[in-house]
């Protein structure tokens, strides 16, 4: 009985080993899968701003003096678009590697929500120009504690996605209200919204709804690193949609207070 036992355990071994080594193929190929697409869309996304860089700056340079004022300001208009999207698209590798080594701490300060939208609609401004933006905060809102830099770059991965995933006139809509010991923050859209069945995978590093069509630029991570930022601030992200076409709210959740922190009128020294 005892030999039989042994020669059983041997075998479930050897398959366990076997069903291990058959794991690690796998995950070797998805791997490699995921590096060759991730290649594929990280060329994509460099390469179209800067053709269209150094489309402007040779057309200007070659023709410019024959073109009008207003032409000249388009051309220019083009080049600083796409260097700020390009901008935008490295700061999110930077900031989804800084995620991954567990290097993004926030350093939470008192902030004011209306600040914190405004200065991120100001970063913005030439990329709205093609939409109308309509902002809705609740007055008498409580300062919060977040990292403002991190938060900017939050709402600012939301409102790019807004406008990237919208029609041209459409409206944005950013709300604000205060809500227990929670502030919330939304971003709706007038766009082409989000199958109810991917609303949760969004915000999976790479996923991306429309992938294959490749219908506008992406690589996948700005969800990503929304959801690893307000995560890391003790907050919720989520996403819904009514159906196809009919637009997206991005809704997030953070705690007014970090635990551990002073209240600001308490302690007027951590308000400063
Ligand atoms: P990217 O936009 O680079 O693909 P994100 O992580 O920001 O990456 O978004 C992941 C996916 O979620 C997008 O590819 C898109 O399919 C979907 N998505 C994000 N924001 C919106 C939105 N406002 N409206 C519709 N779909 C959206």
């Amino acid at each position: 009985q005892l030999d039989s036992l042994a020669g059983f355990s041997a075998l479930a071994l050897e398959r366990m080993q076997l069903n291990r080594e058959v794991e690690n193929v796998r995950v070797v190929a998805e791997t490699e899968s995921l590096r060759s697409a991730l290649l594929s869309s990280l060329s994509h996304d460099l390469r179209t701003p800067l053709a269209s860089i150094i489309g402007s700056t040779t057309s200007l340079l070659a023709y410019g003096r024959s073109y009008s004022e207003e032409v000249q300001r388009d051309l220019l208009k083009t080049v600083l678009e796409e260097a700020e999207r390009l901008n935008r698209f490295v700061g999110n590798l930077l900031q989804m590697t800084k995620l991954e080594a567990g290097a993004t701490v926030p350093k939470p300060q008192w902030a004011d929500l209306d600040d914190l939208v405004g200065t991120t609609l100001e970063r913005m401004e030439s990329r709205l120009e093609k939409v109308r933006v309509e902002v809705d905060i609740a007055p008498m809102m409580p300062l919060f504690q977040v990292d403002f830099v991190l938060m900017e770059h939050v709402l600012m991965n939301l409102i790019d996605n807004a406008v990237k995933y919208s029609p041209v006139g459409s409206t944005i809509t950013i709300r604000g209200r205060h809500a227990a010991n929670w502030i919330v923050l939304e971003v709706q859209d007038e766009g082409i919204g989000i199958p109810q069945e991917h609303c949760k995978r969004i915000f999976d590093k790479f996923f991306r709804v429309y992938a294959r069509d490749r219908v506008v630029a992406g690589t996948g991570l700005g969800l990503a690193i929304c959801k690893g930022i307000v995560e890391g601030h003790g907050g919720t992200i989520e996403a819904e949609s009514p159906g196809a076409n009919q637009g997206s709210i991005f809704r997030v959740r953070l705690p007014v207070r970090t635990p551990g922190q002073s209240d600001p009128l308490e302690d007027p020294e951590a308000a400063a």
